[in-house]
């Protein structure tokens, strides 16, 4: 199921999957409900013993993962020092985990996690009935642990889960509002070419699955930065999401400043898209610009609609076609 060449992180990942799965079908079997806390609370466990592997020293056999320790007489130096190792098989006990987090400043919510040890054993041992929204609040709470911690062990969390699981992640909305404010964050470091895709960023969308969650795969780029989809996990270029996406986007904003309904946005004839605007005097996804503003005979300035007359307004054009056809 997973990638992962680490032990411990595969197992860990396959832990999280499996419970992700069985938290999707909570509602239809309600026996789900102790698989997913099993796994879900197997898997976070996991994916701490594996941060704690991370930082034992070289040579210090996991040191920080196990149980137990013994001292060794440290060859390496001149001196006669000891050094401690990890002894034995056992791993650290989540007393263990807490303090070691805690003198790496690493912040997890342990009062979370004692209270999905605590579901588990519940359930476990039948002592009280849970109803399924309790567990499943539980459970949906423990999702942003494992959100909240990728970071310390560097992986985003679509990637570490995969596309079909991180869905189920998703779908919990404060998951959601949480990784939309990531992004958002993102298309604000932008440098956006132009000041209408600047303050449409919050409206902008995948030219793919049309979700909201989506970011600049560069945002230090000076020149239009790939856009990447963190619903989908589709890449698209700056021009099709920009032309897909600005001109209801702009719209939308128009009618709620003005109540006037009255298109932004015009076709652009090199890239078809909805996108050429007349603020800029060119395509905000393409940036072609056609090069002239006002009519070349009465100097009126030309609306969008007649963009198709090359220069001319459509008085002048209509004029123009009928003493050619006289
Ligand atoms: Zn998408
Ligand atoms: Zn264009
Ligand atoms: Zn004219």
């Amino acid at each position: 199921m997973s990638t992962f060449k680490n032990p411990l992180l595969k197992n860990a990942v396959e832990s999280i999957q499996i419970g992700l799965k069985d938290y999707q079908d909570i509602d239809k079997d309600p026996r789900r409900k102790l698989s997913s806390t099993r796994n879900v609370y197997a898997g976070v466990l996991l994916l701490y013993k594996y941060k704690l592997q991370q930082l034992s020293q070289v040579n210090s056999n996991e040191l920080l993962l196990k149980e137990h320790y013994t001292s060794k007489n440290n060859t390496k130096t001149e001196f006669n020092k000891l050094i401690e190792i990890g002894k034995g098989k056992t791993t650290v006990n989540v007393k263990q985990i807490k303090e070691y987090f805690e003198s790496f400043k690493i912040s997890i919510d342990t009062e979370l996690l004692d209270s999905l040890r605590e579901v588990r054993n519940n359930i476990e041992h039948y002592y009280t009935e849970l109803k399924d929204n309790d567990v499943k609040e539980v459970i949906t709470k423990v999702f942003h642990l494992i959100y909240q911690f990728c970071h310390y062990i560097e992986h985003e969390p679509d990637m570490l889960l995969g596309q079909d699981y991180w869905k189920i992640m998703l779908n919990v909305s404060t998951i959601y509002d949480e990784e939309r404010q990531k992004c958002l964050e993102n298309l604000k470091t932008v440098s956006w070419e132009y000041e209408q895709v600047r303050n449409s960023i919050n409206k902008l969308r995948c030219p793919n699955c049309y979700s909201e969650l989506i970011l600049a795969v560069d945002v230090h780029k000076k020149e239009d930065s790939d856009i990447c989809c963190k619903a989908c996990g589709k890449t698209s270029t700056y021009k099709d999401m920009i032309g897909s996406s600005i001109a209801n986007a702009l719209n939308c904003y128009y009618e709620i400043a003005t109540g006037v309904e009255e298109s932004q946005t015009g076709l652009c004839p090199m890239c078809f898209y909805d996108s050429y605007s007349l603020v800029e005097k060119r395509c905000l996804a393409c940036h072609y610009s056609l090069g002239y503003e006002e009519c070349k005979i009465c100097y009126e300035k030309l609306t969008l609609d007649e963009i198709v007359f090359e220069g001319l307004c459509s008085d002048c054009a209509y004029k123009i076609e009928t003493i050619r056809n006289e």
